[in-house]
């Protein structure tokens, strides 16, 4: 349990404080599984989720480097705003955002290039999610790990434009417009703050990889911020795992009510 992180939590919502919540989905909603497509969410959160998400003192936002059609059905929850592709696209809870400055023209040609290579790399996948495309390997044996990396140089190369951001076992290549989820979780705590009723509020972001990393430094002195699991962090407060971050939002859902 996370004594501190709770009782900060407690204390403020107890004095009437409103809560925006942005919560990465894989490793932080949902244990880390050996296929993304099984990462399901489990029903008992999900009602947790959603009893933060219809209640008049929070709102809810997940933010994920998912496509943002695949967290959203995830999640299906309404009254969410949801994330996709890093934060590079926003929607639900009466916010709307793509980010103006991504030209789907290079992550087009990344594509090509990608499902064209990776046809003769056996357990390779690409995947398409509108405004990012991935390289999927966590099928690929060793022996052919090396022309993953192969493949990942020559698009870096070869389609200007993009950035690369490792994930586990995935390559997601993104448009380069130094937006990620640490200029996302601002934007969205910015405008969801305005939305609650005034009286002051407190923002919680949770993540458990390096894309949350940014996030934790972007909201510095601006949120409580809790990582999951192990590995240096600048957050605020841990959480050893999914199960305890669970603790907290069910806690939190008891506060806000
Ligand atoms: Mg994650």
């Amino acid at each position: 349990m996370p004594p501190r992180l709770l009782a900060r939590l407690e204390r403020e919502l107890a004095c009437g404080a409103g809560l925006v919540a942005i919560l990465d989905y894989d490793g932080t909603l949902t244990p880390i599984v050996p296929s993304p497509q099984t990462a399901i969410l489990a029903p008992s959160v999900r009602t947790t989720l959603e009893r933060l998400a219809t209640s008049d003192r929070a709102r809810l936002a997940i933010l994920s480097g998912r496509a943002l059609a695949d967290v959203r059905a995830r999640v299906a929850l309404d009254d969410v705003i949801y994330g996709g592709c890093h934060g590079l696209e926003i929607r639900g809870g009466g916010l709307a955002f793509r980010h103006p400055r991504v030209r789907t023209a290079s992550l087009v040609r990344a594509r090509r290039t990608l499902v064209a290579a990776a046809e003769a790399i056996p357990g390779s996948r690409v995947e398409f999610k509108g405004l990012a495309v991935s390289l999927h390997y966590r099928h690929v044996a060793p022996a052919w790990r090396r022309a993953v990396r192969e493949l990942v140089t020559r698009v870096l190369r070869g389609v200007p434009g993009l950035t690369l951001i490792p994930g586990r076992e995935v390559f997601d290549f993104v448009p380069r417009v130094r937006w990620g989820k640490g200029e996302a979780a601002c934007w969205i705590a910015y405008r969801a703050r305005r939305t609650l009723p005034r009286g002051g509020s407190v923002v919680l972001y949770a993540g458990d990889d390096a894309t949350d990393e940014a996030a934790f430094a972007a909201l510095k002195g601006r949120a409580l911020t809790v990582r999951v699991g192990n590995g240096p962090s600048a957050a605020n407060y841990r959480v050893r795992d999914v199960r305890e971050m669970q603790v907290v939002l069910r806690r939190l859902a008891v506060a806000l009510a």
